[in-house]
């Protein structure tokens, strides 16, 4: 199968447009076919340098890397390639136009020489009467000689497709099937416009035969242009692809998910840590259900399973909060030795002493249980690098039922326990041994919260026994010797 993702180069790539591609991807790779990318740079006005690098930038992060069309090459600069070049719809100029002239040649299009002026008052006189804002067809009778001269007096025009309005339109959408429109109700889009570039609606129609696509995914909004485009087809004479309309992103109070909701460019995940692995993960459920409880999808597994007729009609919340549960799975996934080699590098900016660190994969270990994004890593571990500083209210815990006036006999209770271990058993379950049968007049929490709060000054981390392995004998008793001392 032949899918292409074909964004128009207007700013970064929305995650919408990621979770598209994702879908197109998963298809062709699917059927061992071909996922291509071609430019939708025809609305010059809207054009933004540097777009179209920072969105293959994140279809290459996300792993979804065409196979096909406008792509990087091994040195980072953006190329075409593939037996349909041009990918870029402004070097094609001609063939939309040649395609245009058929139209009009075959009755099925129209010059219109109507000004913005008139247009701009025959839209407010149809607001004033409350009717459907539509082109009223004033050019569509202009003789072939009339047009001709105008466009040789040098008149600006645009060509304009004419809907047979007496006809219905049915397609079978892949998505939400049977879907029918009514020719009164379409308007006679403009195809070419006064700059002699085309619009979205022909130049894609032109492109995605030329370039033999399969398969169009595209937004929910796309739909109620899709007879215009069946049209296209049908009047050039050519076997229109499959379309499946995706349904929209929407924010967790139902609307339509922009700015306002958080962030859309997918480059702003990349910045803040989201894996690749996480967003493809989080993308695929975006819609699409399994038809199991399975939640964590490798890509494999999404090229394996995915299926168009497991995509829901229904718009799909973009639930952040599922997001950073899947980012806290994929971090846990992780082989130990690669996280921490993923977070050292961090660290070492911080703590130059991990750099050279013989323990650094058992600390990283500790952390990887509770860590979200690798950036928090340094500060997870400070209390490795640096003294801790723990106050007294710290190591007192009114949950666990302890006061300022106990800490005192607490740290001496620990100090008892705690120097007692011979080094060879001074590990979790040596530790635990070692407190468990010796509590005294205390509960199990009483003592742990303040050993763990003495020993990495934070109210968060890892459990007192592991982080007192780490730490050894020697330093966790010099750790609780000076928490001891601000308690008196
Ligand atoms: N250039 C269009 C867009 O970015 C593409 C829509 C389509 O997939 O055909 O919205």
């Amino acid at each position: 199968m032949r899918t292409r993702l074909p964004p128009s180069p207007t700013g970064f790539l929305h995650i919408g447009n990621l979770r598209t591609a994702l879908f197109d991807f998963l298809l062709a790779k699917q059927t061992k076919g071909i996922f291509y990318v071609r430019v939708e740079d025809t609305d010059r006005e809207r054009f933004v340098p540097g777009a179209i690098e920072s969105m293959l930038r994140s279809l290459q992060w996300a792993g979804i890397s065409p196979d096909e069309g406008v792509m990087f090459d091994a040195n980072g600069e953006v190329i075409q390639k593939g037996p349909h070049a041009p990918y870029f719809q402004s070097e094609r100029l001609d063939l939309y136009k040649k395609y245009a002239e058929e139209l009009v040649e075959k009755g099925h299009a129209y010059h219109c020489f109507c000004t913005p002026e008139r247009l701009t008052e025959m839209r407010k006189q149809q607001e004033a009467l409350k009717k459907a804002p539509m082109y009223d067809r004033h050019c569509v009778h202009l003789s072939k000689e009339d047009v001709a001269a105008k466009i040789t007096a040098g008149e600006r025009h645009v060509v304009r497709m004419k809907v047979p309005h007496e006809r219905t339109v049915t397609f079978n959408d892949d998505i939400r099937g049977e879907v029918r429109f009514q020719g009164h109700t379409i308007d006679d889009q403009v195809l070419l416009k006064g700059d002699g570039f085309p619009t979205y609606h022909l130049a894609h129609v032109v492109d995605d035969h030329l370039m033999e696509t399969d398969l169009v995914i595209r937004g929910e909004e796309w739909l109620s242009s899709l007879p215009k485009h069946i049209l296209l087809f049908e009047w050039l004479g050519w076997a229109p692809p499959k379309y499946a309309h995706v349904p929209l992103l929407l924010s967790k109070d139902r609307k339509k998910l922009s700015k306002r909701d958080g962030d859309v460019a997918v480059e702003e995940y990349i910045q803040k840590g989201y894996l690749p692995e996480v967003m493809v993960n989080f993308l695929a459920l975006l819609g699409w259900n399994p038809g199991t409880t399975q939640e964590i999808f490798t890509m494999d597994e999404l090229i394996e399973q995915f299926s168009l007729d497991r995509v829901q009609k229904a718009g799909a919340i973009f639930d952040l909060e599922k997001l950073n549960w899947l980012q806290g799975q994929w971090m846990r996934k992780i082989s130990p030795t690669e996280f921490a080699a993923r977070i050292l590098p961090l660290v070492a900016e911080k703590f130059s002493a991990a750099a050279t660190d013989k323990d650094f994969v058992r600390k990283a270990a500790l952390i990887q249980e509770r860590i979200t994004f690798f950036n928090e890593a340094p500060e997870m571990l400070t209390w490795f690098y640096k003294e801790p500083h723990a106050s007294v209210e710290l190591l007192a815990s009114e949950k666990q039922k302890i006061t300022k006036e106990q800490l005192p006999e607490i740290f001496q209770a620990l100090e008892n326990i705690l120097s007692d271990v011979p080094e060879k058993n001074w590990t979790v379950e040596g530790l635990k041994t070692a407190v468990q049968s010796n509590l005294g007049n205390f509960k199990q929490g009483q003592l742990l919260w303040p050993l763990r709060a003495a020993l990495t000054g934070l109210p968060y981390s890892p459990g007192a026994f592991e982080v007192a392995e780490v730490l050894g004998k020697e330093k966790t008793l010099e750790r609780l010797k000076k928490a001891e001392s601000i308690t008196q």
